[in-house]
């Protein structure tokens, strides 16, 4: 199977059991995609669906996100897990506001040059807002090259140029195929070529799955430990965060030392939520970045 006939088959595979997923209705426009693709990073979908909704709905263009403070960011992200992310959308959203009129730019540059907008995120809005041609590279996309083209059980660690070559040697030369072609192949590294059980039976591309057909069709078995909260630094901060995103005002630090005993690893906790930017002090209380503490009546 030729290169093109691959991405014709991840297409053609993709138009008929791609989920239905609100950021992918075509003409939703450039702010809901890289909305999505902040959110989708580190959190699965059936998480982000609801969240992203109700990001969308209260703050439905940059603007909206940009006159608002840094707070309301991390209070709507809720439980998403790594809040860092809230406060990077706030920011890219006063970006916007700043140097591009309130709108997404479309150039890879622009993209590039947003905070909080990485490699990954700055391609996946210039190919699914713009129709763009550029390889999208995520773990799911790696792992499925990886297979596809050299035959190896999966990927490395981390995205490398050489992962982004050997996409980008897949893609149709269409730049709205090509844009097609990089959606389908993360469905299908997300559905079916999945880290611990490739699905090659139900696969388009085992016809020339270069790992499959080299007779290797066992699942490689896990690739990644599950990764531990409970009892980790994670976890304070979600406490620490959860107090602040339910007060009103600034929370005394004695009312924070009730969410966990251990006074070392409370402390070491919220001294990184104020190094990240998340949590300032208020003399000797604590309120979300950005808050105005309330003044006295
Ligand atoms: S044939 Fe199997 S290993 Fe190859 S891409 Fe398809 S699901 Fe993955």
């Amino acid at each position: 199977m030729s290169t093109t006939q691959l991405a014709a088959e991840a297409i053609r595979w993709y138009d008929e059991n791609a989920r239905d997923l609100p950021w992918r209705e075509p003409g939703i426009g450039a702010w809901p995609i890289l909305v999505s693709e902040v959110m989708l990073q580190q959190t699965p979908v059936v998480r982000v669906l609801p969240a992203w909704r109700s990001w969308l709905t209260r703050w439905p263009a940059p603007t909206d996100l940009a006159a608002d403070t840094p707070a309301e960011a991390i209070r709507m992200w809720g439980r998403l897990g790594y809040p860092r992310r809230a406060l990077r959308l706030h920011e890219c959203a006063v970006a916007l506001v700043r140097r591009h009129g309130g709108e997404v730019p479309t150039g890879l540059t622009e993209l590039l040059a947003l905070p909080g907008v990485g490699e990954y995120t700055a391609r996946a809005v210039a190919a699914f807002a713009y129709g763009q041609r550029h390889p999208v590279v995520d773990t799911n996309v790696r792992r499925l090259v990886a297979r596809v083209v050299a035959g190896e059980p999966d990927a490395g660690p981390s995205t490398r140029p050489a992962d982004l070559v050997a996409t980008e040697a897949l893609l149709p030369a269409a730049p709205a195929r090509a844009a097609r072609a990089s959606a389908a192949f993360m469905e299908l590294g997300a559905l079916v070529c999945t880290a611990r059980a490739p699905r090659c039976v139900d696969c388009p591309l085992a016809a020339s799955c270069a790992w499959r057909l080299s007779g290797r069709t066992a699942p490689p078995g896990p690739t990644r430990r599950p990764q531990r909260y409970a009892g980790t630094d994670r976890q304070v901060r979600g406490r620490l965060l959860a107090v602040l995103r339910e007060a009103t005002g600034p929370v005394p630090r004695e009312r924070l030392d009730l969410v966990w005993a251990d006074d070392l690893q409370r402390s070491r906790a919220l001294a990184g939520l104020i190094e990240d930017g998340l949590v300032e002090m208020v003399d000797d209380a604590c309120v979300l970045a950005g808050e105005q503490p309330a003044t006295a009546p």
